[in-house]
């Protein structure tokens, strides 16, 4: 029997299977597609080079991503935020250029400050590892981020704001999300206003984030398998049993589950406690899609434009991911209509949105990439979403372990992202090795 199976080739499970290698466990990592790394992924395009076709960028509050960053030999650059040129909006009504929300007045703009600072104020009264302890948990869960809003008495031009914000985010809308957990978000990460660009993405891996799960995999070898898709997991009083979808069954003494919420629901899992599984199956995420349009030069930056544009359109957000290669996010809000569309049609419509924004040069990429995130088998989602109620339903259970249970994956932490996949995997790691270790 080996130690530990690791359920999950993501940023998660790699982390938490090298993390378990390198103390001497014997593991095992199966993933059920023909490759590692899930939401993060390079793709050659010809002509172009490898793009990223899923999570791509960090902050410098992402500790536990840097660490692993470094200890991989990886360097860490800045981002798209430090490019030259102004932020594009696109909004139903025309285009504006200019970081300072040119479509809004001196009135609403000092409006929108204001309802930031109460957002900060009250983020403060949350802890990140301990929401459920707010004397007004249940309330502020329960109460969705546009209601809050609205309750504060923003104007009409702060809630459309946030509205484009969520689009650009590919969050749910405002009025879909929890202001519990937008806060907790907050609270664990700080910084400046709702979403402070700098501390959520001022940063990148030189090399792609895909190289990140690339290293981890090449390191782990002949531990990590391929086609491997999980459908039964049974913890019983002599270890774990995990079937495949082949029939095939592998035990070990204990199992690190770093699926995420999605395709995790339809795995069965059995001796597991009642109220762990009701906070498992609680979780869900944002459905998205991701565009990556490659072009042979950064032509926006000579119309002093950075690359970086919000939108109310099909495609709520682009920015440059390196260079001439613009990233695409098309929101929860959007991803019926764009799978709905012929994918000439999805093209084109991407393509005027993007001619509107930078000018007739948009109109002839070198090449397109479209991931559907939202429908794919073994992801069902983009990031972990909050909705209403979600932080109570989830609970106290949210990222604890119950041996030889573990959980890793983004979903465990507070906002999704790679560094929860990171945290959480090195977390389980450490738990599963002090279970192990006599006392
Ligand atoms: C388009 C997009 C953009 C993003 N942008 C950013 C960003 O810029 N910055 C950031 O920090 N985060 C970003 N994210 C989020 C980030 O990529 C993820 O949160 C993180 O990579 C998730 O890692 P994970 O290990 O938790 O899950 P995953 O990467 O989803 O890994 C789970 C693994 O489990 C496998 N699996 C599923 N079902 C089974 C089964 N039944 N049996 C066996 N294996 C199975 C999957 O194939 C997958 O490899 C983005 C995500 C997407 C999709």
């Amino acid at each position: 029997m080996i130690d530990v199976a690791v359920l999950g080739a993501g940023l998660g499970g790699l982390t938490a299977a090298r993390d378990l290698a390198g103390a001497g466990a014997d593991v095992v990592v199966l993933e059920a597609r023909e490759r590692a790394g899930g939401r993060v992924e390079g793709v050659v395009l010809p002509d172009v080079g490898t793009v990223q076709a899923g999570g791509e960028v960090i902050g410098p509050a992402h500790e536990a991503y840097l660490e692993l960053v470094q200890e991989l030999g990886l360097a860490i650059e800045r981002s798209y935020v430090s490019d030259p040129g102004e932020m594009t909006w696109g909004l139903a009504d025309g285009v504006y250029v200019g970081d300072d929300l040119p479509w809004m007045s001196d009135a609403e703009r000092a409006d929108l400050a204001r309802v930031h600072r109460e957002f900060a104020k009250l983020a403060a009264t949350v802890d990140p590892e301990d929401p459920w302890s707010h004397p007004d948990a249940r309330l502020l869960d329960e109460t969705s981020l546009g209601a809050w809003l609205r309750a504060q008495g923003a104007l009409p031009a702060a809630l459309r704001r946030h509205d484009l914000s969520s689009l650009s985010l590919s969050c749910d809308a405002p009025d879909r999300t929890s202001l519990l957990g937008e806060l907790r978000k907050h609270a664990a990460v700080g910084g400046e206003g709702f979403y402070d660009l700098d501390r959520w993405e001022g940063l990148r891996v030189g090399e792609g984030s895909a190289a990140v799960a690339l290293r981890i995999a090449s390191g782990l070898g002949p531990r990590l398998r391929l086609g491997a898709v999980v459908r039964r997991i049974a913890i019983q009083p002599q270890g774990v049993r995990v079937t495949l979808e082949s029939g095939e069954t592998v035990s070990a003494e204990a199992v690190i589950c770093a699926l995420p919420a999605g395709p995790l629901r339809e795995v069965e899992i059995r001796g597991l406690s009642e109220a762990r599984l009701r906070s498992l199956r609680a979780q869900r995420h944002a459905l998205a899609a991701k565009v990556v349009v490659a072009y042979g030069s950064a032509f926006w930056q000579e119309r002093g434009q950075s690359g970086l544009a919000e939108t109310e359109w099909l495609f709520g957000s682009t920015w440059p991911q390196n260079g001439s290669v613009l990233s695409l996010l098309v929101p929860p809000e959007r991803l019926a209509a764009f799978l709905a569309a012929p994918a000439g049609v999805r093209s084109e419509v991407i393509l005027d949105g993007l001619s509107a924004l930078y000018g007739e040069l948009a109109r002839t990429p070198v090449a397109m990439l479209e991931r559907a995130w939202g429908v794919d088998p073994f992801t069902q989602g983009y990031v972990t979403s909050w909705a209403p109620g979600d932080v109570t339903r989830v609970g106290r259970l949210h990222g604890t372990h119950e041996p030889p249970f573990y959980v890793a994956g983004s979903d465990h932490w507070v906002a999704g992202y790679m560094e929860g996949a990171v945290r959480t995997g090195r977390g389980a790691a450490r738990a599963a090795l002090g279970a192990a270790s006599p006392a």
